[in-house]
């Protein structure tokens, strides 16, 4: 992809940030009063007057997600625009996207109170998320992070002797295929070890709160369960991927499966809408009828419900090629489901 053109692309995303902040505010009736007479209906819409809906596609491994190019347009997707720069936070690093250079070395710092490294900015956000985690009564260490490319080769060799290559391929990298080599991934632990580089990490009071929180200091649980097709890595809850928190936000906001969908590694993806508005309605910032308003949706606007409900309102994700995506949430009442064919509430 030209340079141009990425940055036609940054402006149309800054254009769709401005729609959602202007809505926000309540100085804009939002997008969905052009619809016109959909947007006239009467609120009070029984489920019969909503507009028939083509089948939800199920696939074993994809069952919430089409491609949509219409969609995906806002996003750089282009293959061209893999990032492989290992100086990068948002470098694509696997055994189909070596680290180029092999033997690539980054600027690191020791992260605060441990005998281990990763990069500057990797080392301090970890820092930040651990004073944050003990605010919540939460224990954090750090059991690996950086890992040079002979340590790698190392560990590799040694899990190819115990368990054969086969397995040893789906728990470990190959030298120079790290993220560890990058000193963007670190490996926590709960503070009493226990679960450590396990499955059963994810229960553990600190798997929990990773899971919900470490977006918002820039890291994403890099290797997710059900996605080993796509990272080529077994379900590791402990390894924790540096991203930055904008894509880190992006991400767990937008329930984007993996760093290869976001970074465009699989072609356009985005997430399938699954519910319908009942009737015209605001998505709201919360989940209150005083909560500030978010966007205007018309009668029938297709939204994805992405989270459990809350005192009778959804979480909720509208997605529009031409407005962009706005979260928020909904009063249950207001969703219908083309799965089940009633409203949720
Ligand atoms: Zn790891």
């Amino acid at each position: 992809m030209s340079e141009s053109r990425i940055l036609t692309r940054v402006a149309q995303s800054l254009a769709v940030a401005c729609i959602v902040a202007v809505s926000a505010i309540g100085l804009d009736a939002g997008p969905a009063d052009a619809a016109g007479a959909a947007a006239r209906a009467p609120a009070a819409a029984s489920s019969s007057s909503i507009p028939a809906e083509e089948d939800v596609p199920e696939g074993a491994e994809t069952p919430y997600l089409v491609e949509d190019p219409a969609i995906a347009e806002q996003y750089a997707v282009s293959s061209a625009t893999i990032n492989r720069d290992p100086t990068s936070p948002l470098v694509l690093a696997s055994r189909k996207y070596p680290i180029q250079p092999a033997r690539y070395v980054p600027r690191l710092s020791y992260i605060h109170n441990t005998s281990y490294r990763a990069t500057p900015e990797a080392a301090a956000a970890y820092r930040k998320m651990t004073w944050w985690a003990k605010q919540d009564g939460v224990g954090m260490r750090v059991t690996s992070a950086y890992r040079s490319y002979d340590t790698q080769k190392a560990l590799y060799d040694r899990y190819v002797r115990l368990y054969g290559e086969a397995y040893a391929k789906r728990i470990s990298a190959l030298p120079g295929t790290s993220e560890h080599q990058l000193g963007l991934a670190i490996d926590v632990g709960d503070s009493s070890g226990r679960c450590g580089l396990q499955d059963c990490f994810e229960n553990t009071a600190t798997g929990t709160w990773v899971k919900k929180n470490a977006h918002k200091y820039g890291f994403i649980v890099r290797y997710p369960k059900a996605w080993e097709s796509v990272t080529g890595y077994k379900y590791e809850p402990w390894h924790l991927r540096y991203v930055g928190t904008t894509a880190a936000a992006r991400i767990y906001k937008n329930q984007i499966p993996t760093l290869e969908h976001y970074s465009g590694a699989l072609g356009p993806w985005v997430t399938q809408p699954t519910h319908r508005t009942v009737h015209k309605v605001w998505i709201r910032k919360s989940g209150s009828i005083d909560a500030p308003r978010v966007r205007l949706l018309q009668q029938g606007a297709k939204i994805s419900v992405t989270g459990a409900p809350k005192n009778g309102w959804y979480p909720v994700l509208y997605t529009s090629p031409k407005y962009g995506r706005a979260h928020g949430w909904l009063k249950a009442r207001t969703i219908w489901s083309y799965k089940t064919g009633q409203p949720e509430g």
